[in-house]
């Protein structure tokens, strides 16, 4: 189901009225990794409004120690409710467990499957019946062809709306948090139908290599770009080393243009 045909078509995925993934319109997607207040949302939702077109935070977090600070859950969906109203901005946040399927399908436009459950089979199984369209993210070490399977039990199982992300697969050098494949974003796009997304930073996880890796994901044929940015970078309750300053997120926004305008999207 996930696959390209001789017809070429293109799915388009649609988050609002307004907002639709994989045509000609380039998406933005961005805010923090976690949310942590509704000041925080504020202040980047205020600042954001013109510069992207949906927000994230993660209200339930895979977080690697179980010490580590986990999402405020439920209360962080509510935040994200006055948000979304009053800022008209569709909003996506990680789904981690079926049992957290249908909350979160209450409140977000779209749920992200996070890299750690890509084969979670019986969460991609229950997706199918989320209502909700799937942003879903490639595993860490996961190969092409596991990723469009992952993509294939989620349309399988009846749901036809699902956007494909690379956010970087792990490799020998730690330099870089992970290794973004640009390659798989350019073989996806022909052997799919599916929209693809690039999040270059959790690709990266430094933040002053996020908009390089922004414009080659563009010019690879991405349909959109997932960033996490902060209010205040440094005290980002998670991932803060990838954070970028709301300031520098809409400077990354303008400098993508002339890329997005070269390969024909229009941003
Ligand atoms: C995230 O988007 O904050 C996240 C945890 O991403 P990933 O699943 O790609 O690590
Ligand atoms: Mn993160």
């Amino acid at each position: 189901l996930a696959s390209q045909t001789e017809l070429n078509q293109q799915t388009i995925v649609k988050l609002s009225d307004e907002v639709q993934i994989g045509g000609k319109d380039l998406v933005i997607i961005g805010g923090p990794c976690a949310v942590e207040s509704l000041a925080q949302m504020e202040q980047v939702a205020s600042h954001l409004v013109n510069s992207v077109q949906a927000l994230r935070g993660g209200v339930y977090k895979p977080r690697t120690s179980p010490y580590s600070f986990q999402g405020l859950g439920e209360e962080g969906l509510k935040i994200f409710t006055q948000i979304r109203e009053r800022y008209n901005l569709p909003v996506v946040t990680e789904v981690m467990s079926i049992s957290q399927i249908e909350t979160v399908a209450a409140y977000a436009d779209m749920l992200q499957i996070g890299s750690r459950n890509m084969q979670n089979f019986d969460l991609l199984k229950a997706l199918g019946q989320a209502g909700k369209p799937i942003l879903l993210k490639r595993g860490l070490a996961a190969t092409i062809e596991e990723f469009i399977n992952a993509a294939e039990y989620i349309l399988s199982h009846g749901n036809p709306d699902v956007v494909l992300c690379e956010r970087g697969i792990r490799s020998f050098d730690n330099y870089t948090r992970n290794v973004l494949d640009l390659g798989a974003v350019a073989a996806l796009k022909q052997l799919t139908h599916l929209p693809v997304i690039v999040d270059p930073s959790h690709a990266v996880g430094k933040r002053e290599l996020v908009a390089p890796l922004a414009k080659a994901a563009i010019a690879c044929g991405a349909d959109g770009l997932i960033i996490e940015c902060h209010p205040e970078p440094e005290k980002s309750v998670s991932d803060a080393r990838q954070a970028l300053s709301l300031e520098d997120m809409v400077q990354l926004v303008k400098s993508i243009r002339p890329v997005a305008e070269a390969i024909g999207k229009r941003i």
